[in-house]
């Protein structure tokens, strides 16, 4: 996996408060128990090696736009602050507009984008695990074609390019895997069946 860097575009706060939304019990739930399953690898922070942060990104829709993850927060000890609602995403300008105390995941954009094409999409979970990747050909899973850097616009592109209808779960090649859902339980439960899979 690409080392983490931090993020790749720039955030304008217009409010520093905390979200109030009704899914955060479920997130934090599906945060600690993805992080128990090995989907959310473990680093230090590359800008202060003190702080823990995990890898892998969580968002729920929130009426007109999404309330995701914060960028190197640790996911299986999600605190209240570590929910950032994302305003406005502009791909263009690398500038996404956010409410919250800390800049939103890596990941923004992807999710922002897999919202916009999929209504029947409420909540993306992204998390990384080897076992995944190195069965997802055996299990049939579908895949992007080639590798892109995180955060990236390319990374964006070829998902899009991958995300029909009949497609809850795929992999981003050589680098970790989406599940989206209805809900919580739904997005997390795709994970969970995939992990069972693995002989
Ligand atoms: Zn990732």
């Amino acid at each position: 996996m690409e080392r983490y860097k931090g993020i790749k575009f720039n955030v304008r706060f217009i409010d520093r408060t905390i979200p109030n939304f009704s899914q955060q019990k479920d997130l934090m739930r599906w945060g600690r128990k993805l992080s128990e399953l090995g989907c959310i690898p473990i680093y230090s922070d590359p800008t202060d090696h003190t702080r823990i942060c995990s890898a892998g990104n969580l968002s729920v829709r929130n009426d007109d736009d999404l309330i995701i993850t914060a960028a190197g927060s640790n996911l299986s000890k999600l605190r209240e602050n570590d929910f950032v609602e994302v305003i406005d995403v502009d791909i263009e300008a690398t500038l996404i507009t956010v409410k919250g105390m800390h800049e939103p995941s890596s990941e923004t954009m992807l999710h922002n984008e897999i919202y916009k094409k999929r209504d029947d999409v409420n909540v993306i979970f992204h998390g990384h695990n080897s076992m995944i990747l190195q069965n997802a050909d055996a299990l049939g899973l579908r895949s992007t074609k080639q590798h892109y850097p995180y955060g990236s616009v390319e990374l964006v592109r070829s998902v899009l390019d991958i995300l029909d209808k009949r497609n809850g779960f795929f992999i981003m090649k050589e680098h970790g895997f989406i599940s989206l859902g209805k809900t919580c339980h739904e997005a997390g439960h795709l994970i969970i069946n995939v992990l069972k899979n693995i002989k």
